[in-house]
C-alpha cells in the first residue's frame, strides 16, 4: 500500500510518516519547507520505503505510479505562521487541496483532509460536534485559515459527491508534542520555552479562554483509524481531547512541571481569539473506536525531554 503525505515535514505530517512506515506502507512525503522542517523527517531518509520530494502543492501535482491514499496535511497551522503567510495559506487550502483531490481522482486513491477546529471559529456552543456550523469571521485576521479550511472541506465533499472520491475529513483540535517548533507561537511550545529559559510566561487576555489539548500519539492513532477504516466515505470526524483547560491553568501547569521561577504576565488578547474550544468526540468513539489516552499532564511529561533537548540542548 502506498500513501502520499503532503506537509510531511510538518509537526503532524512527520509523525504520520513514521506511523505509516511502521505499518509497512510505502510513503511519499511532500513539503515545500515553508513551515515544515527537514530535521523532522531526517530519521526516515534511509528507509527504503520512504521518498521525500520538496514541492509546493499550490503547483500542479503529479506523482508517478499507484497511490492508495493521500493525506493532505500541507498548510501553515500556527496562527503566527498563517497570519505571516496569509495568501500562501489561502492558496494551499484552495489550489493545493484542488490539486491533491485531482490526484486522488486520477489514481483512485482515498483522500483524507486535515481540517481544523478553526472551522467552528469562535463557537457559541460547547462542546462542538460535527453538525455545528461555526461562528467564523469572513474577513478577520484568522479568516485566511478558517475560511480556507472551510473551502477545502466543501471542495473535498464536491469531489466525493461528483466524482465518488473516497473522502474523509478530520477536524483536528489543538495538538502538541515533540517536533512542534518552539518558535511557532503556539501556546504549549511557547510556554515551555519561556518556562525553561526562565523568561516571563505570556498569557494573552485574562487567560480564561479555553482549549482542549490532544497529545500527538493519540492524534496520530485517530488519523490512522480514520484513514484505514472501510465504509466512512464522505464522513467528517472531530479528533481531539475533550479535556478542556483555561490558558492560565496551562501556564501554571507548565510552570509547575518545569519547576520554573518564571513569572506569569498578561498581554493583550489577539483579535478574534476564540473564547472556548472543546470537541465532542462521540462520533469518533462510536465509529472509529478511538479516544485519547493521554491526559495533558501525561502528554506534557512525556514530551518534556524532547523540548528540553531542543530548547536547552540537554
Ligand atoms: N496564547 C497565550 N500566550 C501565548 C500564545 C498563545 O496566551 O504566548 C493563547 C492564545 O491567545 C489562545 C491560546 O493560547 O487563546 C491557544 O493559542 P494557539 O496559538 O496555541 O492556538 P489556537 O488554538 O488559538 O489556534
Amino acid at each position: 500500500m502506498k500513501v502520499l503525505i503532503t506537509g510531511a515535514a510538518g509537526f503532524i505530517g512527520s509523525h504520520l510518516v513514521e506511523k505509516f512506515l511502521i505499518q509497512g506502507w510505502d510513503v511519499v512525503g511532500l513539503d515545500n519547507l515553508l513551515t515544515g522542517k527537514l530535521e523532522n523527517i531526517e530519521d526516515y531518509f534511509q528507509e527504503p520505503n520512504f521518498t521525500f520530494i520538496k514541492y509546493d502543492v499550490t503547483n500542479f501535482l503529479y506523482v508517478k505510479g499507484k497511490l492508495d491514499l493521500i493525506l493532505h496535511f500541507a498548510c501553515p497551522a500556527s496562527p503566527v505562521h498563517y497570519m505571516k503567510h496569509p495568501i500562501h495559506t489561502m492558496k494551499v487550502d484552495s489550489l493545493g487541496t484542488l490539486h491533491a483531490l485531482g490526484l486522488a481522482k486520477e489514481k483512485g486513491a482515498r483522500f483524507v483532509l486535515a481540517s481544523s477546529s478553526e472551522v467552528y471559529g469562535d463557537p457559541e456552543v460547547s462542546p462542538q460536534d460535527e453538525n455545528y456550523r461555526g461562528n467564523v469571521s469572513l474577513t478577520g485576521p484568522r479568516s485566511v485559515y478558517d475560511e480556507a479550511k472551510r473551502f477545502s472541506e466543501a471542495l473535498a465533499m464536491a469531489y466525493f459527491r461528483q466524482h465518488r472520491v473516497d473522502v474523509r475529513i478530520a477536524r483536528i483540535f489543538n495538538t502538541y508534542g515533540p517536533r512542534m517548533d518552539p518558535d511557532d507561537g503556539r501556546v504549549i511550545p511557547t510556554f515551555i520555552k519561556q518556562a525553561l529559559l526562565k523568561e516571563p510566561i505570556t498569557v494573552f487576555g485574562d487567560g480564561t479562554q479555553t482549549r482542549s489539548f490532544c497529545y500527538i500519539k493519540d492524534m496520530v492513532e485517530g488519523i490512522y483509524r480514520l484513514s484505514t477504516k472501510e465504509g466512512i466515505s464522505g464522513e467528517v470526524f472531530n479528533l481531539g481531547n475533550p479535556e478542556e483547560r483555561t490558558i492560565i491553568e496551562v501556564a501554571q501547569l507548565i510552570k509547575a512541571l518545569t519547576s520554573s521561577p518564571s513569572p506569569i504576565v498578561f498581554k493583550p488578547l489577539p483579535q478574534d481569539d476564540p473564547k472556548r474550544r472543546k470537541p465532542s468526540i462521540e462520533k469518533a468513539k462510536k465509529i472509529l473506536g478511538w479516544k485519547p489516552k493521554y491526559s495533558l499532564e501525561e502528554g506534557l511529561k512525556e514530551a518534556m525531554p524532547w523540548f528540553r533537548g531542543k530548547i536547552l540542548g540537554s
